[in-house]
């Protein structure tokens, strides 16, 4: 072993943003990608976004050696691994240049896919909303080093202080995420490989070794997430891949993080492994046992005691309270206790960069809130001692005591709401008042909300927001365009028509905006894959509803029709899950609260005559904890919140849901519970599967499997989509099948809507007459 000498910094979290804090990357990336840049001007656009990175990391603190974990990626940490060991489909081969490596262009072919190629698969990054590239193996994919990102980037890293500590996502982790490519033998495990991608990590870590890296992180979140193997498959795969790499001599020393949840009773073998420093995430996971502790020997230990995932403030004197705890129980267990780190839970990259940007939030909410570089600055303080420790049960965050926390008419409402809050008629009753007063055909046509965002509406919103539209202005140029989409659907003939959603940027932002209980950053963006960032609200009070919100935009669309225009509305689950929520009460109390907000929505929806209103839930499956054990409590919590926003109506109104992203049958049982009247789901990419797993038994109500997929431009033919609606009539029967896209149409372009619905439509005549016919012979 080489440079066993220099310990980890005091302080140094597992990862930081690195989109920038101006979004510096995106901005680079799509002017590269739409060629308005060359590679020379992307390149040094990305060089000088690092330097930035590391000169700020260094002013907040890390400025030692191996301090700053170098976390930049041109698109996803994941995909860096992959490619750096030659995980390359057979499909992409031809990315791989004569040398065996793979440039940026081969790289963002499998990031972004070419003309020939669909990309990589891209799924959630355990229960968080980064997503990531799945990487695919066969028994024959030639591993070798194909690209020495790594060390190029540690070389640079030297050029700009004293050296950042290389970050890898881990051996077992890369395999435990990736899947067996098209073509591999039937129950190929892509595990199997383990051996062999060890050996290019191995390789890899002696290039580090050589370019002077004291210090390497290997993050192996499979310890604390994964779900496929048992804790004993799991400590030895362990022991095979990075016991292996630390049996290594030509090394740098190894820190392996365990971030997104406790590792509890595997930590024992993670010390067995011989590295040189491991990290416990302690803010989901618990201290550590003496008895959990006894291999330490002179391995260092990474305290995760900043919560990394979250934009509130620590408690300081709670978490140097339990920082006194694991010294003595380090003490107590034989290790050094003097040289702890201290850390983040997970990396910073699922928060914004830096608080300093904002100018609107209030000062008490400021007050109690981080991003990445307070975070930052929190790890520096508790390292450097001067925090008077508190107790160790006390508050974990910095208390919010102020106006809009606590609302008291809001709490009694939610403890008001009983049982009988949560309940409808039955189905059959509602559905034949339904079936009275909307009149609809067999197999009604419809959309999931959104109609394309052309540039004049986003002009007319930005020009709202900045003032230099007037109120009036922006009213009228909203409802100019609702005119026009109300229209297209009349003409093009579908059944329920929608208003189109041109007042909306994004479908929480939009509700936080309008509720009370959130706030809204102005800079706050976070990655969610690749170039693609969200701004997510922040969730710190009691949330209701002070006036209403749609019922503007919904009433003036049903008035220029006689069609039954459907109320829109993102449901409590979603709301939760694309914010930063509190953390000082159970998120099922929370998402009541939003429930009963949305209740009122819909009831005046009701009120002022729409006849049906959609809930969409595209994140009820994305919200779902990554613990079997958990699930229960969710799925009670998130169906009662959706049932509270949509059971205080009439049996004849009638309520629609929307849910989208595939692997639905672990969520089958809660659309169920959901008990809406229509549920629209996204099926096109998965082929229908949703219908298989939806029996129509158990599931006695409408169902809408999208029928073309909203995600491409590509417009499917009418003759294609009456073959899914014929099979799914076949599955589902004609009494409860919709006929609508897979998602909302926000991101197309009017011509391809325009020629998809029409062939929609027209497949769906077909498929009618054809269910008519044998009642006319
Ligand atoms: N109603 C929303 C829309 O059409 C639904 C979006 C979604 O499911 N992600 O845009
Ligand atoms: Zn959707």
């Amino acid at each position: 072993m080489t440079a066993q000498t220099t310990p980890l910094p005091a302080a140094t979290p597992v990862g930081y943003p690195r989109i920038g804090p101006g979004r510096e990357l995106k901005k680079a990336e799509e002017a590269y990608w739409a060629g308005r840049i060359d590679h020379a001007e992307f390149a040094r656009r990305t060089r000088e976004l690092r330097r930035a990175t590391r000169a700020r990391l260094a002013e907040l603190g890390l400025s030692a050696a191996a301090a700053a974990p170098e976390s930049f990626s041109l698109y996803d940490q994941v995909l860096d691994a992959a490619l750096a060991v030659g995980l390359v489909p057979d499909r992409f081969a031809s990315v791989i240049g004569a040398d065996g490596t793979v440039d940026d262009d081969g790289y963002f072919a499998l990031a972004r896919g070419t003309a020939e190629q669909p990309p990589l698969e891209m799924t959630k990054w355990f229960d968080t909303n980064y997503h990531y590239l799945v990487p695919e193996i066969g028994p024959d994919t030639d591993l070798h080093l194909a690209s020495a990102r790594v060390v190029d980037l540690f070389r640079e890293s030297l050029e700009d202080g004293a050296g950042t500590r290389p970050v890898l996502v881990g051996p077992l982790t890369l395999l435990l995420l990736a899947k067996a490519q098209d073509g591999a033998p039937e129950g190929f495990d892509p595990l199997e490989r383990l051996d062999d991608v060890v050996g290019v990590y191995a390789q890899l870590l002696a290039q580090l070794a050589a370019a002077g890296a004291p210090w390497v992180q290997l993050d192996e979140p499979a310890l604390a997430a994964d779900q496929r193997l048992s804790a004993t498959e799991l400590a030895d795969a362990l022991q095979r891949s990075v016991g292996r790499l630390a049996e290594g001599a030509d090394r740098p020393q190894l820190l392996v993080t365990t971030p997104y949840g406790g590792i509890g009773d595997l930590l024992p073998a993670l010390l067995a492994t011989g590295v040189e420093a491991a990290h416990i995430d302690l803010t989901r996971g618990d201290l550590p046992t003496t008895d959990q502790l006894a291999g330490i020997g002179s391995t260092q230990l990474v305290a995760g005691l900043v919560e990394g995932r979250s934009v509130w403030r620590t408690e300081l004197p709670t978490a140097a309270a339990r920082l006194a705890e694991l010294r003595s129980r380090v003490a107590e267990a034989g290790g050094a206790a003097d040289t702890i780190s201290v850390s983040t839970s997970v990396s910073l990259q699922h928060v914004p960069h830096t608080l300093e940007l904002e100018t609107s939030l209030a000062a008490e909410l400021v007050a109690t809130l981080a991003f990445a570089d307070e975070k930052i600055a929190e790890i520096v303080t508790l390292a450097g001692g001067q925090v008077e420790a508190g107790s160790v049960d006390g508050p974990r965050s910095v208390p919010r005591t102020f106006d809009g926390v606590r609302v008291d008419s809001v709490r009694e409402r939610v403890a008001a709401a009983g049982p009988a809050d949560t309940e409808r008629d039955e189905y059959a009753v509602r559905a034949e008042a339904q079936r009275r007063t909307l009149g609809l055909p067999d197999l009604p046509t419809t959309t999931i909300g959104s109609f394309p965002q052309v540039g004049e509406v986003r002009a007319a919103r930005a020009a709202h927001r900045r003032g230099t539209l007037d109120d009036a202005g922006y009213e009228q140029a909203m409802k100019d365009e609702i005119a026009r989409v109300i229209t297209l659907q009349e003409e093009i003939g579908l059944d329920v028509l929608v208003h189109g959603e041109p007042e909306r940027n994004d479908m929480v932002q939009y509700f936080a905006e309008n509720l009370e209980g959130f706030a809204t950053t102005e800079h706050g963006w976070v990655q969610s894959y690749g170039s693609r960032c969200t701004r997510p609200s922040i969730l710190f009070g009691d949330v209701h509803r002070p006036a209403p919100i749609t019922v503007g935009w919904s009433t003036y669309a049903q008035s220029l029709t006689p069609h039954p225009v459907k109320g829109m509305l993102t449901g409590p689950v979603t709301i939760l899950a694309w914010s930063f929520v509190r953390d000082d009460q159970p998120l099922g109390d929370t998402a009541a609260q939003v429930g009963l907000a949305l209740r009122d929505e819909v009831t005046d929806l009701e009120a002022a005559g729409i006849r049906i209103v959609q809930v969409d839930e595209p994140a009820l499956r994305e919200l779902l904890p990554l613990r079997t054990a958990e699930h229960d409590d969710y799925l009670d919590w998130s169906v009662r919140s959706f049932r509270l926003a949509t059971s205080g109506v009439e049996a004849a109104t009638q309520i629609h849901t929307h849910l989208c992203y595939s692997e639905f049958n672990v969520v089958v049982g809660a659309i169920d519970a959901l008990n809406a009247d229509v549920t629209s789901i996204e099926s096109a990419r998965s082929r229908g599967e949703i219908l298989e797993a939806i029996d129509p038994g158990a599931f006695p109500r409408g169902i809408g499997p999208g029928v073309w997929d909203i995600h491409s431009p590509r417009v499917p033919g009418a003759e294609e989509i009456a073959d899914q609606l014929r099979r799914a009539r076949a599955a589902v029967g004609p009494e409860r099948l919709w006929v609508n896209p897979d998602c909302g149409l926000k991101t197309r372009g009017y011509a391809e809507t325009e020629a998809s619905l029409r062939h929609l439509v027209q497949a769906t005549r077909e498929v009618r007459a054809e269910v008519e016919a044998p009642a006319a012979l």
